[in-house]
C-alpha cells in the first residue's frame, strides 16, 4: 500500500490534533479545507509558438487578512499539493503569531526550460490573471518566493501589480521576498534557512527533548546531512557552518550527493554549486551517484530542504538520523512520520521549523505599509546614547571599558540586526510553546501534533470572536 498523499497527511494530522481539542461542532470542518482555489490556464507566445500554462492559487483560512504563502514554479505540481501547502501556511502563521491567513500558489512549469526573458513574460501574465480575480493584493493575498522562484520573480510580480494599480500607495506590499532595492527587506532571502537553524538551536536548549531524541549536549560537533541546496538548504548550510559548531557531512542534490566525514567546506561548495549547478566535481569529498541513499547515512540531524514526499515508508526504516529537521514542506509522509516516531526518531516539524520565511515576510509587509526602513529613525540615537553610557562607565571606573563590550554598546541596530532579532524571537517563542504543549499531556504523540493544536486553537478563537 502506498503512503498517504501530502494533503491526506496534513488532514490526518489536523484530525489527530482536533480530536484533543474542545471545539464547537462544525468549526473544525470550516478550518480544515481551503475556502477557495483559483485555477487558471493562460497562453504565452514565444519562439513562434504558443504555450499554455496552468497555475493555481489556493486560499485556506481567512481568519486573518491578508492571506499569505509562496508561489512555486515546478513541473507536475497540482491542485492537491497547493491545497496542502496553503493549509500548512494557515497553521504556520498561527504558530509563529504572524497575523495572516494561509494561501499558496503554483505554476506547472520547469523554469530550466525557459530563458529569463520568457520567465519574466510568463510571471507578468500570471500576475495579471491573479490580480484580475483578487488573488493578489496588499490587503487580501500576498505571495512570496517558494521552490523555483526567488526575489527576481517577486520584483516582476510587484512591478506588474503596481502598473495595474497605480493609485494604490501600498502596491509594493502585494508581494514579499522582493530585492531590497525594490521594497524588500534585509535578511528575507536567508530567512527560512536561518529560521531553521534558530529552531534547531532552540531544540538543543531543551535537554528533555534532546534526551528524547537520543542525543547529548549542544550543536557542537553534531553531524548534519542536508537534502537540497536551493534557497532554503544553502542558507541552512551557511548559517550552520558560520554560527554553530555543527558539521555538514553530506549534501544531496538532484544529480547525486557529496559526503565527507570530516565536514564539507561550505563556502567553497557554495562557489562550486553557484557556478556548476551540480554537486559533481567538487574536490576533497566522496561523490555518491545515488544521492537519495545518502539520506540513510549515519548522522545526528537530517535536514530535508528540497521538496515534499522524500521520506516515505520505503526508506524510513533505513534512516539513521536521530533528528529530522523538516526545512522543506511535507518532506516526511504521514505514514513514514508514524513509523519514525514509533522507532524513536525526533522530528522538528515543517509547520514550525520553516516558518522563518513568513516571519520575515511579515516584517517586509509592515515595512512596505509604513514606507520606512526599520531602524532608520533610532539607529544614530541609540549609537549616541550607547557612547554616552560607555563614557559614563569609564568616568566612574576611571579606566577604559573592555573594547568589545564598548563597541557593542555603541552600535545602533541595522535593519538586518532587527530582522534577525525578530526572527530569533519568533522561532524561540514558538518552539517553547510547542515544547510546553507536548510535555503537558500524554495525548499528543509528537511536536507536530502539539504544534497543530496550538495553531488550531488560535484560528478557532479568531473565528469564534469575530463571528463566522
Ligand atoms: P529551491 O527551488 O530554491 O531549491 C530546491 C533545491 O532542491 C534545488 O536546488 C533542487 O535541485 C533540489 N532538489 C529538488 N528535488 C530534489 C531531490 N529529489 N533530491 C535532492 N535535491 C532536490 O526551493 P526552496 O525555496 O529552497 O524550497 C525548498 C523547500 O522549502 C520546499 O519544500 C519549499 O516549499 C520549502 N520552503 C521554502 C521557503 C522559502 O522561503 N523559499 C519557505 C518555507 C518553505
Amino acid at each position: 500500500m502506498s503512503d498517504l498523499s501530502f494533503l491526506e497527511g496534513v488532514n490526518q494530522t489536523f484530525d489527530r490534533a482536533v480530536a484533543t481539542l474542545d471545539l464547537p461542532d462544525g468549526l473544525a470542518a470550516k478550518m480544515k479545507q481551503c475556502s477557495s482555489v483559483f485555477m487558471v490556464r493562460f497562453p504565452v507566445g514565444f519562439r513562434g509558438v504558443y504555450k499554455v500554462f496552468t497555475g493555481w492559487r489556493a486560499v485556506h483560512s481567512e481568519h486573518r487578512l491578508p492571506v499569505k504563502g509562496g508561489i512555486r514554479y515546478a513541473p507536475h505540481c497540482n491542485q492537491e499539493e497547493v491545497e496542502a501547502l496553503a493549509a500548512l501556511m494557515s497553521y504556520k502563521c498561527a504558530i509563529v503569531d504572524v497575523p495572516f491567513g494561509g494561501s499558496k500558489g503554483a505554476l506547472d512549469i520547469d523554469p530550466r526550460d525557459h530563458t529569463e526573458e520568457e520567465l519574466e513574460r510568463i510571471t507578468r501574465r500570471f500576475t495579471v490573471e491573479l490580480s484580475k480575480k483578487g488573488y493578489i493584493s496588499p490587503s487580501l493575498n500576498v505571495p512570496a518566493p517558494d521552490m523555483g522562484t526567488s526575489s527576481r520573480e517577486m520584483a516582476w510580480i510587484a512591478d506588474t501589480y503596481r502598473d495595474m494599480h497605480p493609485h494604490d500607495i501600498n502596491a509594493v506590499a502585494c508581494v514579499t521576498g522582493k530585492p531590497v532595492t525594490q521594497g524588500g527587506i534585509a535578511g528575507r532571502t536567508e530567512a527560512t534557512g536561518r529560521g531553521v537553524v534558530y529552531g534547531i538551536r532552540e531544540f538543543f536548549r531543551h535537554p528533555r527533548d534532546v534526551e528524547k531524541a537520543g542525543l547529548k549536549g549542544g550543536m557542537d560537533g553534531k553531524k548534519v546531512i542536508i537534502q537540497g541546496f536551493g534557497n532554503v538548504g544553502r542558507n541552512v548550510a551557511r548559517v550552520l557552518s558560520e554560527e554553530t559548531g555543527a558539521i555538514v557531512t553530506g549534501i544531496v542534490e538532484f544529480d547525486g550527493a557529496i559526503v565527507s566525514d570530516g565536514g564539507i567546506d561550505i563556502p567553497a561548495f557554495f562557489d562550486h554549486f553557484s557556478e556548476k549547478h551540480s554537486v559533481k566535481g567538487f574536490p576533497g569529498v566522496t561523490y555518491v551517484e545515488d544521492g537519495q541513499s545518502v539520506l540513510e547515512h549515519e548522522c545526528d540531524i537530517l535536514i530535508p530542504a528540497a521538496r515534499e514526499g522524500q521520506i516515505t515508508t520505503a526508506n524510513a526504516p533505513r534512516i539513521k538520523a536521530r533528528v529530522i529537521a523538516e526545512a522543506a514542506n511535507g518532506p516526511t509522509t504521514y505514514d513514514a512520520d508514524q513509523y519514525l516516531r514509533e522507532h524513536g526518531t525526533f522530528i522538528l516539524p515543517d509547520v514550525f521549523l520553516n516558518s522563518g520565511g513568513v516571519v520575515v515576510s511579515y516584517f517586509e509587509w509592515i515595512k512596505n505599509l509604513s514606507h520606512i526602513r526599520f531602524g532608520r529613525m533610532q539607529r544614530r540615537f541609540d549609537e549616541v546614547r550607547g557612547a554616552h553610557m560607555v563614557e559614563l562607565v569609564e568616568a566612574m571606573l576611571e579606566k577604559p571599558a573592555p573594547k568589545a563590550l564598548a563597541s557593542q554598546l555603541k552600535k545602533g541596530a541595522l535593519e538586518l540586526d532587527l530582522v534577525r532579532s525578530g526572527l530569533d524571537d519568533s522561532m524561540r517563542g514558538a518552539y517553547q510553546a510547542i515544547h510546553e504543549r507536548f510535555w503537558s499531556t500524554e495525548a499528543l504523540p509528537d511536536l507536530r501534533t502539539a504544534a497543530y493544536t496550538i495553531a488550531l486553537e488560535k484560528i478557532a478563537r479568531s473565528y469564534q470572536e469575530m463571528g463566522i
